[in-house]
C-alpha cells in the first residue's frame, strides 16, 4: 500500500507514520529526515537547504524532487511506502504523481491528520524543550504553519478530488489517533 500522509507541523504525522511502519511492515520516507540527514552529513545538498530549513521555508521542488525520486527508485519501496512530509505544495503533488505513474505505482490513500492551530503550537513548544531542532523557534514554526496554511493545505483538496482522501481527527492520545488511522485504512483495503 502506498500511502501519502498529510497534517500541519505538530500533528503527529511523524509519531503516526512510525506506528504504521510497524504495522504494516512498510519503510518510512520522511523528507524532514532526509534533508536532516543530508544536513548532517554536511553535503552540498544539505548546506543549501540548512538555511531554507531554519527560515521555516520550502527546500526547492527541485532539489526535494532528485532526493524523492532517488528514494523512491530504491529496492526497499516495491510493496509500498509511507510518504510523510511529501508533497507539501500542488506542484510537488503533480510532481509526485507523474513520477509515480512512470513508475506504476500511484498512491493508493491520503490520509489527513486534522489537529487545532493552538494544540499544535504547543505540542511544537515541547518538542522544541525536548529535541531542539533549530526550526522548531517560535518565529519559525510560525512561519512553518503559514507556509502550511497558503501552499500545503491545497494539497488535501488535490487527493479529495481524487477521490483518495481520508480524514482522522489528531486530537487524544497517539493510541487514540493510531486507532482511527487503522480503522480508515481497514474502510480502505475492504472497498
Ligand atoms: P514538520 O512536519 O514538523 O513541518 P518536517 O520534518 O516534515 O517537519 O520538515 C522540516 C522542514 O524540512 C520543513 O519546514 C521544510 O523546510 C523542509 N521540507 C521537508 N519536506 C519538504 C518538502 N516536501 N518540500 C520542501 N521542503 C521540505
Amino acid at each position: 500500500m502506498r500511502i501519502v500522509l498529510l497534517g500541519a507541523p505538530g500533528s503527529g504525522k511523524g509519531t503516526q507514520a512510525a506506528l504504521l511502519v510497524q504495522h504494516l511492515g512498510l519503510p518510512h520516507i520522511s523528507t524532514g529526515e532526509l534533508l536532516r540527514s543530508a544536513v548532517a552529513a554536511g553535503s552540498a545538498l544539505g548546506m543549501r537547504a540548512k538555511a531554507v530549513i531554519d527560515r521555516g521555508e520550502l527546500v526547492s521542488n527541485e532539489i526535494m524532487l532528485g532526493l524523492i525520486e532517488e528514494r523512491l527508485s530504491q529496492d526497499d519501496v516495491s510493496d509500498g511506502f509511507i510518504l510523510d512530509g511529501y508533497p507539501r505544495n500542488i506542484s510537488q503533488a503533480e510532481a509526485l504523481e507523474t513520477l509515480l505513474n512512470r513508475l506504476d505505482q500511484p498512491v493508493d490513500e491520503a490520509l489527513q491528520i486534522d489537529v487545532d492551530v493552538e494544540m499544535v503550537a504547543m505540542r511544537i513548544a515541547k518538542r522544541a524543550a525536548k529535541e531542539g531542532r533549530s526550526d522548531d523557534s517560535e518565529n519559525t514554526v510560525r512561519h512553518r504553519m503559514k507556509i502550511y496554511a497558503e501552499q500545503t493545505a491545497p494539497v488535501v483538496d488535490y487527493y479529495a478530488q481524487k477521490g483518495l482522501l481520508s480524514r482522522v481527527l489528531g486530537e487524544g492520545t497517539i493510541e487514540e489517533v493510531f486507532q482511527r488511522i487503522k480503522g480508515v485504512l481497514q474502510i480502505r483495503s475492504d472497498s
